[in-house]
């Protein structure tokens, strides 16, 4: 008995099958004594489908336009999947994000949530209804607004009211039986981890693993909240989000590792690579390019600066930031371009980036070397190198990349034995 709140990806309700298997349970939960709030996604590929619309009416659709027509996606899940529970005999009441209670910055496409306030959420609770809530939307708090949180962002709403309304744990039902070791749909022989922790999920997400949304872990973790990402399409445990691996947990073959070195390997295909020929190499020159870029609102990853050659004191930038992105950043450059002296912008968007995460590398030397020569052996040359603590991501070219990410999995020994991953639903896209 307990408060769960459980979410639900768009592939668990891609149609109405969909919906009444979900119905069916979280009527379970709710018959098993527990107080049950439910965030769900837009059905399938409804969001995507939404976006493709708008572009068709008109190349740039305005942020606040745009926000109102994708948060319909998720209104359309939310009704029908209190629907199908009602018709089940349970009450069901929905709600959109705004009522919910989630209010967020005034940043349409990409708000952050700044306060939850649940009082209609626990109001229905408390009268023993079961709350199902749409994902990825709130409500601005100064324009009041309608505004969306970023692709994929109703793990994160999920994550937030499961913190607001003190929840035993926050459930999130996906398309996969829980975190695997790589994408199940790259290497085939991913194993399913028992246990991550906050800092490798962090790690892993911002890596471009796409199983929960990024600031949800960031949540998770602040409010110490356990998360369980499993599937909605079989009864599996799935993996547990945490903040430290239990006693004695391993991930190797029967090996007498004591830890696993690496917990994952993750792919992504969705950055691009900017390089900037022939910055004068003077003090201040680095902060106007990465301040216009930052005004901009754009996010960058790896940065790479080369030694000015000495006879010209020019040198080289290179970074990556999303593609969706690409030409906001060619722009935001060509506009400085006179002002910092620059020759040149490259732009590359056929790039790849394969990270490997595991806390136990900071205590494992030669985790570089041992990734590297499995790069050599396959063929695959290293463009960009960025490293955390607990993470070595390196940029290759795009063609390369699966080929990467497998031979970095076996070379780790994460390969299992058996095909562990069955992929139930999506369409991958
Ligand atoms: N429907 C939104 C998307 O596809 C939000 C989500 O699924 O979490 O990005
Ligand atoms: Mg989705």
């Amino acid at each position: 008995m307990g408060l769960i709140v459980q979410k639900y990806g768009g592939s668990s309700v891609a149609d109405a099958e969909g919906m009444k298997r979900v119905a069916a349970r979280i009527v379970a939960s709710k018959k098993a004594g527990n107080q049950v709030v439910v965030v769900v996604s837009a059905m399938g590929d409804t969001t995507d489908e939404l976006i493709e619309l708008a572009n068709a009416v008109t190349p740039i659709p305005q942020g606040r336009e745009l926000d109102m027509l994708l948060t319909a996606g998720e209104r359309i899940s939310m009704a029908l999947l209190a629907m199908a529970i009602n018709n089940l005999g349970f009450e069901a009441r929905s709600f959109t994000g705004s009522q919910a209670g989630v209010i967020t910055n005034s940043v349409h496409g990409k708000a952050r949530i700044i306060d939850v306030t649940p009082g209609r959420i626990q109001e229905a609770i408390d009268e023993g209804a079961i709350a199902i809530v749409a994902g990825f939307q709130g409500i601005s708090q100064d324009t009041k607004d309608i505004t969306t949180l970023g692709r994929g962002g109703s793990d994160t709403t999920a994550v937030a009211l499961a913190a607001a309304l003190e929840a035993d744990v926050c459930e999130i039902y996906t398309d996969v039986d829980g975190v695997f070791s790589a994408d199940p749909r790259v290497v085939p022989a991913a194993r399913k981890l028992k246990t991550v922790t906050y800092e490798e999920m962090l790690e892993l997400a911002a890596a471009g693993a796409k199983v929960l949304h990024l600031r949800c872990v960031e949540y998770a973790r602040r409010y110490d909240l356990p998360i369980h990402v499993r599937s909605s399409f079989s009864p599996n445990e799935g993996t547990w989000v945490v903040a430290n691996h239990p006693e004695g947990y391993s991930l190797g073959k029967g090996t007498n590792m004591e830890q696993a070195i690496i917990s994952g390997v993750a792919h992504d295909k969705s950055e691009a690579k900017i390089t900037i020929v022939g910055v004068p190499d003077r003090t201040g020159v680095a902060a106007r390019i990465f301040q216009a870029i930052a005004d901009a609102d754009i996010n960058i990853d790896m940065i790479v600066q080369n030694v000015s050659a000495a006879t010209t004191g020019l040198t080289d930038i290179s970074f990556t930031l999303p593609k969706s992105e690409g030409s906001d950043g060619t722009a935001v450059l060509q506009r400085i371009q006179g002002e910092v002296g620059f020759a040149s912008i490259l732009y590359d968007d056929t790039i790849g980036k394969l990270s490997l995460v595991g806390a136990g590398m900071r205590s494992n030397p030669g985790v570089t070397a041992t990734f590297f020569a499995a790069m050599s052996e396959a063929g695959v040359n290293i463009e960009m190198i960025s490293t955390s603590e607990i993470r070595i991501s390196i940029i290759v070219r795009e063609a390369d990349l699966d080929r990467a990410t497998k031979a970095a999995h076996t070379a780790f020994q994460l390969d299992a034995d058996q095909v562990e991953a069955v992929v139930y639903g999506g369409t991958g896209r």
